[in-house]
């Protein structure tokens, strides 16, 4: 059977102007509230071993933003980890499913974890619901539950009526990922969030944020925050050591950057990859980029001018306001730099 649910992404569509009554775009308002806790930027640092553990913890939520630590640790350097933060209640911790889980996030609740994230690579199943049930009726409302990941409206439907809080959404569109080519299962991201944003619960957009503009697409079709991976991948916060290579007589710095499904992930995680098994990440080397918060400010500037150019003052104005258009492969390549491309070409004077 054919759904006739075309799935779309970010580089499929382009949002189109609206008049904007506002005077500067410094006049925008980035913040979200999530059950009493204010956060001044929409942005999440991804909870994978080579993006978010104590630095980049702090550095994001200094710039009001949201952490979620990742979980392939032991549940003890989990605590301590937690314990050396600056700003704890703006921090989310990550358990699986099953026993570990829920130790983990006994440990963690005890440490004063606020926000627990049950995390899977496929959230709509029945162990995640289980998890979620026990952490309520264990903790009630003193524990912010965030739940993924799903794709769509009954996966987004099923993890709200567990008790999820915060709904995370984006499977396969992971810059590290390989699900898609490997299990032929996923759905294109921007129709991820429209499908997902009819359960009335905040969301996340997780994977598939490469420029800022993605970022504003994605919080124009419903998420109330976008979880970054790649973006942050070899800022100076991020775990890992630098490496430095020549190349051409240049000196280049490397960091490795790697899907938590990815071999060498596993072979770290779980004592290699069972024989049952296929990768669905990859690793790479990314190029050293600096200080995150260079990447925050250009997401944050995109995403305040974005805001302008539909005159919306707060993100769920933009929500309400934005009005997506389909394009061609030929208005995408004319919407991004081609000037020197021409300028090259052989026959250009
Ligand atoms: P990015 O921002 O790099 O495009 O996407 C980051 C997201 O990719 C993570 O937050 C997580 O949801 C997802 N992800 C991380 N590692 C893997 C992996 O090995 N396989 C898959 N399928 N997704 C991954």
């Amino acid at each position: 059977m054919l759904s006739n649910f075309k799935g779309l992404t970010f580089d499929d569509v382009i949002l189109v102007p609206g008049y904007n009554g506002i005077k500067s775009r410094q006049n925008v308002t980035t913040s979200v509230e999530l059950l009493g806790k204010n956060f001044g930027i929409p942005l999440i640092s991804s909870n994978m071993d080579t993006i978010t553990e104590t630095e980049m913890a702090n550095a994001m939520t200094d710039l009001g933003g949201m952490a979620i630590l990742h979980r392939f640790i032991s549940i003890d350097d989990n605590v301590k980890m937690f314990r050396n933060l600056k700003n704890k209640d703006k921090v989310a911790v990550s358990i699986g499913i099953g026993k570990d889980g829920l130790d983990r996030a006994e440990a963690l609740i005890s440490a004063g974890a606020t926000m627990i994230c049950v995390d899977v690579a496929h959230g709509h199943s029945k162990e995640v619901n289980r998890s979620i049930k026990t952490l309520r009726e264990s903790h009630g409302n003193h524990v912010l539950i965030i739940a993924g990941n799903v794709a769509t409206y009954a996966g987004a439907d099923y993890l709200a009526a567990a008790g999820a809080d915060v709904i995370k959404v984006g499977i396969g569109s992971g810059s590290v990922c390989s699900t898609r080519i490997k299990t032929g299962f996923g759905v294109p991201q921007l129709s991820a969030l429209q499908d997902c944003r009819k359960v009335d619960r905040v969301l996340i957009s997780d994977g598939g944020t490469r420029f800022p503009s993605d970022a504003v697409k994605a919080l124009a079709a419903g998420a109330d925050f976008v979880m970054l991976g790649g973006m942050l991948a070899g800022t100076d916060e991020t775990p890992g050591t630098q490496i430095e290579t020549e190349i051409n007589g240049k000196k280049v710095k490397f960091k490795r950057f790697r899907g938590m499904a990815s071999k060498e992930a596993q072979d770290d995680f779980m004592g290699g990859m069972s024989d049952w098994k296929t990768a669905e990440g990859v690793s790479i080397d990314v190029v050293c980029k600096g200080p995150m918060k260079n990447v925050i400010q250009d997401i944050m500037g995109g995403i305040r001018s974005g805001m302008t150019y539909c005159g919306a003052l707060t993100i769920k104005d933009l929500q309400r306001k934005a009005q997506f258009m389909e394009i061609t492969p030929a208005g995408r390549i004319e919407g991004t730099p081609h000037a020197i491309g021409r300028l090259n070409e052989p026959n250009s004077n």
